[in-house]
């Protein structure tokens, strides 16, 4: 076999056989095939796409890469969750504990923000003393204690993507559904998990800018994992507007607290809910849907999640007093308050905007080298279908380095949209793939 062969094979629009991606893969792996021969195998995706066998053998042959976790000696139904990325989108940090005090086991390998995108890895690495970085033992033992843990990405999780992934972006292919798709289902089959609920984020503030493309790659996602053998369901949720009220990682952490203890935002609350009911249902044979979101909703209500997120923090070394002294965990030094022009409805808050103004803040990375402030972000005072006054507060900028300060603060001003009319009502959960 050639990979010049098997290039132009693609190139013409031809279908590859799992032979041939697992020998484009190893080779990958091995890091024989010159990078000029993989972007071009790339670029001939991009163009030609990939059929579900395709992109099955793609995501098997690149998952192989690496190390995957074997959760198979622990007792109970493993469950996972993903998100595709947006701003304001802390529900990992939620869900988890949820379904972990429902009884599931729920591993969760984490990853960073980038672009104007958060990370639930950053967020948690606000909590002082909190260790990302555990063996598989102790990630093993974490979970069969507390039925949840976090941690990081590890370079032995599919290597093969990562190269590819450095390269697609590099040549202009990142936006191929069979590559996202294989992208991420790679890293997250090596959780070694039973069953898996995907959010795919629609909207400025997401990846996926339109429903048609998330739906697509939802569809793809959900047939993946199923020709894996696992269960998996998909959400589309809206990311037109931030999720919640705080963009930034220790100031999301404050609202995880508030979340997880009953007195969070509703569109947050009910996101995690429904992701959290999805998760125990299909950890749970028999359950109905209906019965599970009872049970979210009571494991928040009861303390039972914010309980189960304290023990895995302690479990983790993190320091548990920071989730109801806010004071501990990492502040800002200042804070700049940024008021509406004109009084009106809220009708639009550009979510890419207020993750890109948190990026100039600190808050995010523009390359993955770039170190982040725990502390700054912004914290919206308004959101979409609310009234303000001329002169009311739209939202507050935590700040820590003023160099971007200016340039943040009217990248959020311009984010809001006011109007005299209330805009028309947008649903959180746009659809169900499954
Ligand atoms: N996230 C990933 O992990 N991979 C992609 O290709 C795109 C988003």
């Amino acid at each position: 076999m050639r990979t010049v062969d098997l290039i132009r094979k693609k190139r013409d629009g031809e279908e590859l056989s799992v032979e041939e991606i697992d020998f484009l893969i190893q080779n990958c792996t091995k890091g024989v095939i010159p990078d000029y021969q993989l972007s071009a195998f790339l670029m001939a995706v991009f163009y030609s796409g990939m059929n579900d066998n395709e992109a099955t053998a793609l995501t098997l042959a690149m998952l192989n890469s690496g190390e995957r976790l074997d959760l198979s000696a622990l007792p109970g139904a493993k469950v996972s969750k993903h998100s595709t990325g947006g701003v304001g989108d802390k529900t990992s940090l939620i869900v988890g504990p949820v379904v972990a005090a429902a009884g599931a086991v729920v591993p969760q390998i984490t990853g960073r923000g980038l672009g104007f995108t958060g990370g639930t890895l950053d967020k948690l690495e606000s909590i002082p003393g909190f260790r990302t970085r555990l063996s598989v033992e102790e990630f093993t033992a974490v979970l069969r204690q507390h039925n949840l843990c976090f941690i990081g990405q590890t370079d032995q999780i599919a290597p093969a993507d990562k190269k590819m992934y450095a390269l697609r972006d590099a040549t202009a292919s990142i936006e191929s559904l069979p590559l996202i798709a294989s992208s991420i289902m790679s890293k997250k089959l090596a959780e070694g998990f039973d069953a898996l609920v995907l959010d795919v984020k629609v909207g400025s503030g997401a990846f996926m800018k339109k429903q048609t493309d998330a739906r697509k790659l939802a569809q793809l996602m959900v047939v993946i994992g199923r020709r894996m053998g696992k269960r998996v369901q998909a959400l589309l949720t809206d990311m037109d507007q931030p999720l919640g009220y705080a963009v930034g990682n220790a100031l999301e952490i404050m609202e995880v607290s508030q979340t997880l203890q009953n007195s969070g935002p509703g569109d947050l609350t009910q996101l995690c809910v429904e992701l959290s009911a999805r998760m125990i249902m299909l950890a749970t044979p028999g359950q109905t849907l209906e019965a599970a979101r009872e049970q979210a909703l009571s494991l928040l209500a009861s303390g039972a999640a914010f309980r189960k997120f304290q023990e895995v923090i302690a479990a983790q070394g993190g320091n548990t007093d920071v989730l109801s002294q806010f004071e501990l965990l990492p502040n800002a030094s200042s804070a700049r308050e940024i008021l509406s022009p004109r009084a009106g409805f809220i009708t639009r808050i550009n979510a890419e905007d207020i993750g890109q103004a948190a990026v100039m803040l600190g808050a995010g990375r523009d390359t993955m080298e770039r170190a982040i402030d725990p502390a700054v972000g912004v914290i919206l005072e308004r959101k979409v279908g609310e009234r303000v006054t001329e002169g009311g507060r739209l939202c507050t900028l935590y700040v820590t380095d003023e160099t971007q300060l200016e340039d943040a603060a009217q990248l959020v001003e311009d984010a809001f949209h006011i109007s005299a009319a209330p805009p028309e009502a947008r649903e959180l959960v746009l659809e169900v793939v499954q």
